[in-house]
C-alpha cells in the first residue's frame, strides 16, 4: 500500500485558517520564537510521556528522555524532535487541526485589530497556537510521529493554506514526535549550528529536558528554585521568568522566592508580570503555576494551588512531599496541597503587606494593574478577609490633587475624633462624584471620603461592610453619622454664634412646605425630611436605610429598564435662599401650585445630581411653564 495513495484530507478549523493567514502576512521581526514554541512542546510532550509512566506502573524508561534539533543545512530543513508522548491519528486531528482553549480566540481577534501586518506575535505561545508559529519560518511542514499508546506511526503534513493531510507512515517510527520545516526562502539562518544555539541557549537554558543540537548538550542549567537566593542574580530570575511565561524581554514587576522546610518541604519563585492581560482585553488569564514534585512537571497549568484573586501570578512550586501519581481532582482532595495552598496564600498576603509598607508608589502601580483582581479576594476568601480588605486601595477627597490612593488604614489613621464611619461616594468619574450635593456637608467640615468610580468597588465595600470597627457607608446613606463638631478655635465667639444662628435659623414654615411637598411628590419618594448634610444646594436624593445602594440601582437599571427604582429620601436644605423662599410663599394657598411644580422640579433635579434619569418629556413641558410665568412677569419691551 502506497503511502501517497492514503493520504486522507482535512480542513483547518476557519480561526486555525485565519492564524495562518496572519502569521504568513505578519512582518513580526522575532521569528526565533517559533524554536521556542516547538522546543516548548517536545518539553510538555516529554513531561507528559514521564508522568504517564510514572502513574500507569508500567514503568518505561525516563531515562533517555531528550530533545534533538537537526538541521540540514543543504536542503534547507531544521527537524525538532522528541522521544516523548506522541500523537495518534484522532489527537493529530483534533490538536494540530483546532483550537481547543477560548483564549486562543481572543488572541486572534486581538492581534487582528492591531492589523495584520503590525500584529505582534510574541505572545502567541500563551494563547495555545504555539504549534502554528511553525509556518513563519516554513512554508511546509511534515509532523512524523508515534504515540507511546500504539506501534504504528502517522504523518501529517500542511503547507498552510488552509488545508492538512494524515497518512500512515509504513516503516518502523521511534516514539515521540518529529516536526520537519521546510524553510522559506531567506531562512537559511535557522540551519545554522551558531544561530542555533545562541537561540536555544536563550529561550530554553531551563527545560527540564536534555536539548541536543547535534552532539552537544545545550542546556545543562541546574533549576534555579532550588538554589539558595544569595546565590542566583537578577538575570537569573528574569531570564526564568522569560522562560516561564514566554513573555519575550519583559522584566515581572517583582518576584518571590520562597523555601520552606516544615511543616512540609517545598520550593516556589513567584512573578507577577507588569501587565494585566486581563484588563487588556484577553480574557481571562488561563495559564498558570508550574507544579513539580521533586523536580518533576505534573502539571504546567495549575490553577488550583493559588486562590482565583491571585491568578495573575507566574511560577513554579516545587515539592518533595506532593503526590506524583494522582489525578488533578484527587490532587485537590490531598491534604498536603491543601495545606500549601494556604501557606503559600499567606505568604504572597505577608509580601503584599511588605511591598505595600516599603514601596508604597510601586504597590500603587501594582494595584492600579492586578487591584482589580486582587479585590475579588474579600469576597471570595474569608479567612483572609481583613488582611485583602488592609491591601485595597481607593481615590479620595483628600488625595484628589495627587492622584493618589489611599488604603483603608490611612483613612482610619487621620479620621476625625468621633467618627464612626467611613464614607464613600460613587460616580463614573471623580468630577461627577465631587458635583454631588451629598459631599457638601463632607467639604465643609473637612471630612475625607473615598471616591468610588467602579461600582465593583463598592460591591467589595458593600461586602466588606467595615474595616477596624468602623462601618463603612455611602454618602447618600439615610442613617449617615457625623462626627460631634470641632471647636474651631481660629473664630471668635462672635462668629460661633452666628453660625449656630444660621444653623437654627430654620424658616417659620418649613413644615408646612415640608408636608405638601410630599403630598406633591406621592409615591416618588419614600419620605421629604430637612437636611442635615447641605450647605448649598436646595436638595438631595439619600437612600433609605437597607436599600440597595444607588450605584446598584444604577447598574441594573441600565441594564434592566423594567427594574423599578426603590424610593428614596428628599432631604431639603433649610439654609437654601430657593427653600427659604417656598417657605414663606406656602402660607398663601394660591401659590400651592406653583410649589407642587417646584417639588417636582426640584425632585427632578436632584434625581439628575444622583446619577439617575427622571422623565425627560414631563421635565421639559414644566421648565417652559416655569419660562412662560417668568416672561409673563417681565415688562414688556419699549418699541
Ligand atoms: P499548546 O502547546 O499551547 O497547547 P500548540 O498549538 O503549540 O498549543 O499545540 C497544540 C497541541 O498539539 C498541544 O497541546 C499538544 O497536545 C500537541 N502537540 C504539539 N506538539 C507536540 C509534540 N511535540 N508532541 C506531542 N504533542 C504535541
Amino acid at each position: 500500500m502506497s503511502v501517497q495513495t492514503d493520504k486522507e484530507q482535512f480542513s483547518f478549523q476557519a480561526e486555525i485558517s485565519q492564524l495562518l493567514h496572519l502569521l504568513s502576512h505578519s512582518l513580526y521581526q522575532n521569528r526565533e520564537i517559533t524554536i521556542r514554541e516547538l522546543v516548548s512542546n517536545a518539553s510538555d510532550a516529554l513531561d507528559k510521556f514521564r508522568y504517564a509512566s510514572l502513574t500507569s506502573g508500567q514503568n518505561a524508561r525516563c531515562d533517555d528522555l531528550r530533545i534533538t534539533i537537526e538541521p540540514d543545512k543543504e536542503n534547507r530543513v531544521l527537524t525538532i524532535r522528541d522521544n516523548g508522548i506522541g500523537m495518534t491519528h484522532d489527537e493529530l486531528v483534533s490538536h494540530l487541526g483546532t483550537i481547543a482553549r477560548s483564549g486562543s480566540l481572543d488572541f486572534l481577534k486581538k492581534a487582528q485589530q492591531t492589523g495584520e501586518k503590525t500584529a505582534d506575535l510574541s505572545l502567541i505561545g500563551q494563547f495555545g497556537v504555539g504549534f502554528y508559529s511553525a509556518f513563519m519560518l516554513a512554508d511546509s511542514v511534515e509532523v512524523v510521529t508515534r504515540s507511546y499508546t500504539e506501534d504504528r506511526g502517522w504523518r501529517w503534513e500542511s503547507t498552510g493554506d488552509g488545508k492538512f493531510s494524515i497518512s500512515e507512515v509504513s516503516e518502523p517510527v521511534e516514539r515521540g514526535t518529529s516536526i520537519r520545516l521546510h524553510l522559506k526562502d531567506g531562512m537559511e539562518e535557522f540551519t545554522e549550528p551558531t544561530r542555533l544555539k545562541y537561540i536555544l541557549r536563550k529561550y530554553s537554558t531551563f527545560v527540564p529536558h536534555a536539548i541536543y543540537l547535534a552532539a552537544e548538550h545545550i542546556n545543562d542549567q541546574p533549576p534555579i528554585w532550588v538554589e539558595p537566593k544569595s546565590t542566583l542574580t537578577e538575570e537569573q530570575y528574569h531570564n526564568f521568568y522569560e522562560y516561564l511565561t514566554h513573555f519575550p524581554g519583559q522584566k515581572p514587576l517583582w518576584y518571590l522566592h520562597l523555601a520552606a522546610d516544615s511543616p512540609f518541604q517545598f520550593y516556589s519563585i513567584l512573578y507577577c508580570p507588569d501587565q494585566n492581560l486581563e484588563k487588556m482585553g484577553f480574557g481571562r488569564a488561563d495559564h498558570g503555576l508550574h507544579l513539580c514534585a521533586k523536580r518533576i512537571l505534573v502539571q504546567n497549568d495549575n490553577r488550583d494551588l493559588l486562590p482565583d484573586y491571585l491568578r495573575f501570578l507566574r511560577g513554579i512550586v516545587d515539592s518533595a512531599d506532593l503526590p506524583l501519581n494522582v489525578s488533578r481532582e484527587a490532587l485537590q482532595d490531598n491534604t498536603v496541597f491543601r495545606k500549601m495552598q494556604r501557606v503559600i496564600t499567606k505568604k504572597v498576603l505577608d509580601h503584599f503587606d511588605t511591598f505595600a509598607e516599603e514601596h508604597k508608589d510601586a504597590y500603587v502601580r501594582f494595584y492600579r494593574e492586578f487591584g482589580v483582581i486582587l479585590r475579588e479576594g474579600v469576597s471570595s476568601d474569608h479567612e483572609n478577609r481583613d488582611r485583602i480588605a488592609k491591601l485595597l486601595r481607593f481615590g479620595s477627597t483628600h488625595s484628589m490633587q495627587t492622584s493618589d490612593m489611599v488604603s483603608l488604614e490611612d483613612y482610619c489613621n487621620r479620621a476625625k475624633e468621633g467618627q464612626e464611619q467611613i464614607y464613600f461616594a460613587c460616580g463614573t468619574d471623580p468630577d461627577a462624584v465631587m458635583r454631588d450635593p451629598n459631599l457638601e456637608v463632607f467639604r465643609s467640615r473637612n471630612l475625607e471620603v473615598l471616591i468610588l468610580t467602579d461600582p465593583a468597588d463598592e460591591f467589595i465595600l458593600s461586602h466588606l461592610g467595615e474595616f477596624q470597627k468602623k462601618q463603612i457607608v455611602s454618602v447618600d446613606a439615610a442613617d449617615l453619622k457625623l462626627p460631634p463638631k470641632e471647636d474651631d478655635p481660629s473664630k471668635s465667639d462672635e462668629e460661633k454664634s452666628e453660625a449656630d444662628k444660621d444653623q437654627q435659623d430654620t424658616p417659620p414654615n418649613l413644615e408646612a412646605l415640608i408636608s405638601l411637598m410630599k403630598e406633591s411628590l406621592g409615591d416618588q419618594v419614600q419620605d421629604v425630611r430637612r437636611s442635615e448634610r447641605l450647605t448649598e444646594s436646595p436638595c438631595c436624593l439619600v437612600n433609605a436605610h437597607g436599600s440597595m445602594s444607588t450605584t446598584m440601582q444604577r447598574v441594573l437599571r441600565m441594564n434592566t429598564p423594567e427594574f423599578e427604582m426603590q424610593k428614596m429620601i428628599l432631604e431639603i436644605n433649610p439654609g437654601s435662599p430657593l427653600v427659604k423662599r417656598l417657605a414663606e410663599l406656602v402660607t398663601n394657598s394660591d401659590n400651592h401650585r406653583f410649589i407642587r411644580d417646584c417639588s417636582q422640579q426640584l425632585h427632578a433635579n436632584a434625581m439628575i445630581m444622583a446619577g439617575l434619569a427622571p422623565n425627560g418629556n414631563e421635565m421639559a413641558a414644566r421648565l417652559q411653564g416655569f419660562m412662560l410665568e417668568l416672561a409673563g412677569s417681565k415688562s414688556s419691551i419699549v418699541q
